[in-house]
């Protein structure tokens, strides 16, 4: 849920790319600009009015021409006028630069695509787009259709701010927060009771089993987070074909694979290196040791031979992959078939 606006809060939205400026200018820690814009008109004038306290949301362009409405935060710094430069500044690369700092970000579980949003309000958001002149995160185009606005900071009016907060009661974190069931010993040793890796799962109250008295179930936020952050970082293409799925939501879907699984047998770890962004045909092949990565080639192997993968490359590797988990899983998965 957005946080109930307190009298004098205002709302703004962040229209932006993934890449927004690089190291220490990241996504969701800050919001910049030039000081100038040397385009002419003075979009982002509207940073001047932003306060600590008030309330950041944040569009993402995911694909080409397709944003996703993708969280929150809340503005920790009034506009800070700077001489350092983001790494990354892209096309506003000519400084100096302004920023403000950004807290509590919290990002939706599934992003919602904004054809979503579109689709679904259409009436109502053209209604919010008459009544009122500040600039909203879209506009009508001449063709009559809605599009996202070219601007990277705009003001975000009442209702919209109660529109857009549905999507966030229903996509956020929650129902949909944990791909690992851990059970907890009484020695505090954890071994995996199950797990489960679709979007649509039971809440934790709904899967606690019930009368355990020497054990403790708990769901390790933490391990989703990190493979829901690498599957959004990497767009949610499998690494293996590069294919995501298209939810009827419009949402992307792809699931993160333990390369060493997870669990008392294999006793692999929930870190980066050991987590492949794969889809559900590829994450099956990848359980049941049907297919590996060969660590020596870094090329995918299958058990069938003539299968449309074996001895490709794969659609993109990631340099935070863990060789060592892929040397685990090609010797004792894959090669004990
Ligand atoms: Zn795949």
């Amino acid at each position: 849920m957005l946080p109930k606006l307190l009298p004098n809060q205002k709302v703004f939205v962040e229209i932006t790319n993934p890449v927004h400026g690089g190291e220490g200018w990241k996504f969701g820690t800050c919001l910049w600009s030039p000081q100038k814009d040397n385009g002419g008109a003075a979009a982002w004038k509207l940073m001047e009015e932003i306060n600590p306290g008030d309330i950041i949301i944040h569009f993402l362009k995911l694909r080409i021409r397709e944003y996703f409405l993708y969280g929150f935060s809340i503005a920790d710094s009034k506009l800070i006028k700077t001489n350092d430069r983001p790494p990354n500044p892209g096309k506003w690369d000519k400084g100096p630069y302004q920023r403000i700092n950004l807290g509590e970000f919290k990002e939706l579980n599934t992003p919602v695509s904004v054809k979503e949003i579109f689709d679904a309000h259409r009436k109502e958001l053209i209604k919010i787009l008459d009544v009122v002149e500040q600039r909203q995160f879209y506009v009508l185009d001449k063709n009559d259709l809605l599009k996202m606005q070219q601007a990277y900071i705009v003001a975000c009016e009442n209702s919209l701010y109660v529109l857009l907060n549905k999507y966030f009661a229903a996509n956020e974190t929650g129902a949909q927060e944990v791909d690992v069931i851990y059970k907890v010993k009484a020695d505090n040793k954890i071994v995996v009771e199950e797990t489960e890796e679709t979007e649509n799962e039971p809440t934790p109250s709904d899967i606690a089993p019930p009368g355990k008295k020497d054990a403790k179930v708990s769901r390790f936020i933490r391990d989703t987070k990190l493979s829901r952050t690498l599957k959004k970082k990497h767009q949610w293409k499998c690494q293996v074909c590069g294919e995501h799925i298209l939810l009827p939501s419009k949402n992307l879907y792809a699931e993160g694979h333990h390369i060493q699984p997870l669990g008392n047998k294999h006793n692999g770890l929930d870190v980066k290196g050991n987590i492949l962004i794969v889809c559900p045909n590829h994450h099956a092949e990848f359980d049941y040791g049907s297919i590996a990565i060969n660590p020596g080639t870094m090329k995918i192997e299958h058990v069938d031979e003539t299968n449309r993968w074996h001895g490709k490359k794969l659609a993109y590797n990631r340099a935070d992959i863990d060789k060592m988990f892929l040397e685990y899983h090609y010797e004792m998965i894959f090669k004990k078939l």
